[in-house]
Parts: structure tokens; sequence; C-alpha cells
């Protein structure tokens, strides 16, 4: 864990230890906000956060735990009602404030992303946008929550059903998007008229941080919007999904853990949306044009270093352009620049920690002893134990980790197959079904492969495949609910059935 915890003297953690030369310094917030107020943590503990690209201390972070979770909760609660009974233009136009807030800002909190999470500048400012636009998007949907009547069995009877806000929502999210991972979901929830109490990822709390300060900066009333930080995730979590107030749950995250939240939440029968892991197949058919599917596993494979739940986590390619295919690979990779994401050279950035590398590499390492070929890479890089050598390895099997589990990282293995009813065996050949891609230039070889994977989300002949409005989310032990789009207001709704009776009189 990157993360130590301080016991005993208070630290001034209003001090930053480091200057990350922001336009708007007090964007960057230490405390926890709960309840329209930034506060230390009840026992003046305080966790570290540090800059994956050089273990840079950055600051330390107010850690709450379950008291302090509970107060949030409250504050959520009491504020509930009033928010519910605004109208949605009213959310609406809190929002926008929000989005336009984010988006005059986008520079320093990039700046802030880059800094805590790792990842290219640029990747910074496009994660942003792509944030902000959840925000834009769902102060217009919210304004669009369509109830129906219904025929009713009987004359003397009116039967109309009606959408209401589940109420509070508890939200955890993970660091690899620090700011997109939250927006998503605070977003349609304030939108519908719900309240929120946030815990991010302890590794990137500066970015939910500044846009706590934002939201509030927007006018979101105390205690609508409330971000607990701290390390203690099980007790965080544990008191989020006790807590009968709380309506439900939702999480993006490992599907451990998702497992875990889910059986916590069925005491309480709460609602759950699970965003979990992934191992996205990416095939290319001999029809493929290859040069579009080199473009789509260089952006799939390596974006975020490999950190995200959909990256092309098994490349799969027919026999007759496989070698072609590997040799081009190849030499697009030796490109590459890994450094520190501030640095404007830099073409991808560190992992997340030196933990995670070592993970990798047992990756790495189980193939080559069940006979993989290492191509390039296949080792933690010199340039620090944050970092791994972009990797591709040859001769794999279904046997290996590298096919059954999340890589999380750049290492591109790459299966061989021969026909088509063998690639789509291949690819549903696992327990999770987020997102799946493959190139082929034949419409009816599309339409088939399409419908046959049994994922929740299908790119062809493409692998940027997500925006604000699409329904993000998978099946499977990938998890349950969507993000994003008309639909993703429905994880935030109840329907309800009114009965008008006694019409006949
Ligand atoms: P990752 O491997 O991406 O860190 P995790 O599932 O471990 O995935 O973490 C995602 C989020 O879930 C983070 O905010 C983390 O702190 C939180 N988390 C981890 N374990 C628990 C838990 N037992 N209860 C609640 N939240 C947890």
């Amino acid at each position: 864990m990157m993360n130590q915890l301080y016991h005993g003297a208070h630290q001034d953690h209003r001090v930053a230890t480091m200057d990350f030369q922001l336009n708007d310094p007090s964007l960057l917030k230490y405390q926890g906000f709960i309840d329209g107020r930034w506060l230390d943590a009840a026992d003046t503990q305080t966790f570290a956060v540090s800059n994956p690209a050089n273990g840079q201390h950055l600051g330390d972070v107010a850690n709450m735990g379950a008291a302090q979770t509970g107060i949030a909760i409250e504050a959520a609660q009491a504020a509930q009602t009033a928010w519910q009974a605004e109208s949605a233009q009213a959310r609406s136009a809190i929002l926008e404030r929000w989005h336009q807030l984010v988006i005059d800002n986008q520079a320093d909190l990039a700046r802030i992303m880059t800094i805590e999470q790792g990842k290219p500048l640029c990747e910074s400012m496009g994660e942003i946008a792509y944030g902000a636009a959840f925000i834009k998007w769902f102060s217009e949907e919210g304004k669009r929550v369509y109830g129906s009547t219904l025929p009713a069995a009987q004359s003397d009877r009116r039967a109309i059903a009606i959408k209401q806000p589940v109420g509070v929502v508890a939200a955890i999210t993970p660091w690899n998007f620090p700011h997109a991972m939250i927006t998503r979901k605070v977003a349609p929830a304030l939108a519908v008229g719900c309240t929120v109490v946030l815990k991010p990822a302890a590794e990137t709390p500066f970015s939910a941080l500044a846009l706590a300060e934002l939201a509030r900066r927007a006018g979101v009333p105390a205690g609508v919007f409330n971000v607990v930080p701290g390390i203690d995730a099980a007790a965080i979590g544990g008191e989020l999904t006790r807590n009968p107030r709380v309506r439900k749950l939702t999480f993006t995250g490992s599907t451990p853990v998702g497992k875990l939240l889910m059986q916590q939440c069925a005491a309480t029968v709460k609602r759950t949306s699970m965003e979990l892991g992934g191992n996205a197949p990416l095939i290319i058919f001999d029809d493929a044009d290859l040069n579009m599917a080199m473009a789509g596993v260089l952006l799939s494979k390596f974006r975020n270093s490999g950190q995200t739940c959909i990256c092309s986590n098994r490349i799969i390619v027919q026999d007759g352009i496989y070698d072609e295919f590997v040799t081009r690979l190849a030499a697009a990779v030796a490109e590459f620049r890994f450094g520190d994401g501030l640095d404007a050279a830099s073409t991808h950035g560190p992992l997340i920690s030196a933990q995670a590398a070592a993970g990798i590499h047992a990756k790495v390492e189980d193939a080559v002893a069940r006979g993989a070929n290492v191509v390039s890479g296949g080792r933690i890089s010199d340039l620090g134990s944050h970092f791994y050598e972009p990797t591709i390895l040859t001769n794999v099997d279904h046997t290996m980790a590298v096919f059954r589990e999340e890589i999380f990282g750049p290492v591109a293995p790459i299966f061989k197959f021969s026909t088509e009813e063998q690639a789509i065996a291949m690819a549903n050949d696992t327990e999770f079904g987020l997102a799946a891609y493959f190139y082929s230039e034949s419409i009816a070889r599309s339409w088939r492969v399409a419908e046959a994977l049994e994922y929740g989300m299908v790119g062809v002949n493409e692998t940027a495949i997500s925006s604000e409005v699409i329904p993000f989310g998978g099946i499977k032990e990938s998890g349950q609910g969507r993000e994003g789009s008309k639909f993703g207001l429905d994880d935030y709704l109840e329907i309800k059935y009114i009965c008008m009776g006694g019409l006949n009189r």
C-alpha cells in the first residue's frame, strides 16, 4: 500500500508538501467534505499520498473512518427531502454550473490527476473533458424522467407509474479514472434528486476533493454531495453498506471487492450498480483493415499504461495475418516513451504502484513458465519499480494467467486462431463480460460475431467506445447496471405504481 497512516501528532495537512503549480491552488483540499464543510478526521489522523512517477510525497489527507462516514450519511439523509423536492430544472441549473466550473478548471484538474495518478497530461486533459461531459449530459437527461399511464384492469381505477429518486446513494470509486468514475455516478444521482456519499480511492483523493470544491462553488447544497477520504476502505465500505439510510451502492472496482460489497448490501437489500473487472478480447480476422486494427490495439491495450477495465486483455489474431501483426506491433511499441506524465515527451506514465508492477510481472512469469515467448519487454523497467516495459507475448494459451485474469498493465499476449467459431469460443471463455472488440471488413461476419460475443459492450472496428451518450457496463461477473446514456438514469430511480380507485361513484 503506497499510503502510510500517521498516528499520533496532528499533521499540518493544510500545507502541501509539494507545490502542484496550479492556477487556483485553493482547488487542492486535504480534508473530507461533509454537510458542506471541510473537516479533519475526528481523531486528526491523516494518510500520505504520493506521486507514482517518482514516489514524491504530495500531502496528507484526512483519514476518515466508519463514524464520520455515518455522519456523512446522516447529512445526506437530512438533505435528501429538500433536494428531491427541487424541480429538475433547478437541479439541472446547478449541474450546468458545476460542468462549466470543471471545464474552466480543466488544466488544474488535469495537473492534479497526472501528479497523483501518473497518466500523461494529455490523457488527464481528455479524462476531465470526458468526465465533465457526464455532468452536462445528466443535467439535461435529468429533465426527462418520464413515467407512464397504464391501462387499468378495472373501470373504476386509473393506474400510473412514476419514477422517484432511490434516496441516499453511496459511491465507491477506483484510482484509474479518478475524475470520470466519480462524475458518471454523482451526476445522474444528483440530477434525479438523490444525495451522495462518496468514498474515493485512497491513491487519488485530490481529484475527488477538487470536484467537491467545484460542486460547492456551483451551488450544490450542503449535504447533497459528501466526500469521505480514508485508507480503511473496509471500515468506510462497511458503514456505507450496513447503514439502512443508504438505499443504493454504486461501485467501480475489482470483482472480488464488488462481490463482497454485494454480500454486505444483501442484509438491507440495497440496490447495487457494479462496474467490475474485465477480460476484453480483441479479435482480428484475416479480412480486417490491419492499419485500423493496429491503431485500435495500441489505444485499447496501452492507454493509461494498460490500467483500464476495458483495456483489451487478450489479442486474438487469425493465423493468416498473425506473424505480420506481431512484427508490426513490436515495431509500434518500440516507439513508446514511458516516463513522468508531466513530461510532454512521455507517451505513457507509470503504474499506480510497485505492487501493481510486481503483480503484472508475476503474470508474465507464469506465461513464460508455461511456454510463452517474450517478443519484447517482459520486465520491470529501468525507470523504476512503478514502471513496466511494454510487453508482447506469443505462444500463449488458455491455461495462462494472462488469458484468465485481468492484466491491468502494458502486456499484450497474442493468441492465434483459425476459424470464426474458435475465435468466438475463445473470446467467451471467461467469467467476465465487460467489453469486447473485433476487426473485420465483412458485414455478415460483423453481425454474427457482435451478437455471439457475451459482453455488455462490443466495438466493431473501433476500440474508443466510451462516451456519456452510451450505456457503459458489463454482464456476467463484470457487473450489473449501466452508466451514461438515457439508461444511466434508471440506476438511480425507483418505479412507483399509483392506483387511483373509487372513480365510478
Ligand atoms: P483496484 O484494484 O482498482 O484498487 P479495488 O476493488 O481494490 O480495485 O478498489 C476500488 C475501490 O474499492 C477503492 O476505492 C478501494 O478503496 C475500495 N475498496 C477496496 N476494498 C474495499 C472494501 N473491503 N470495502 C469497501 N471498499 C473497498
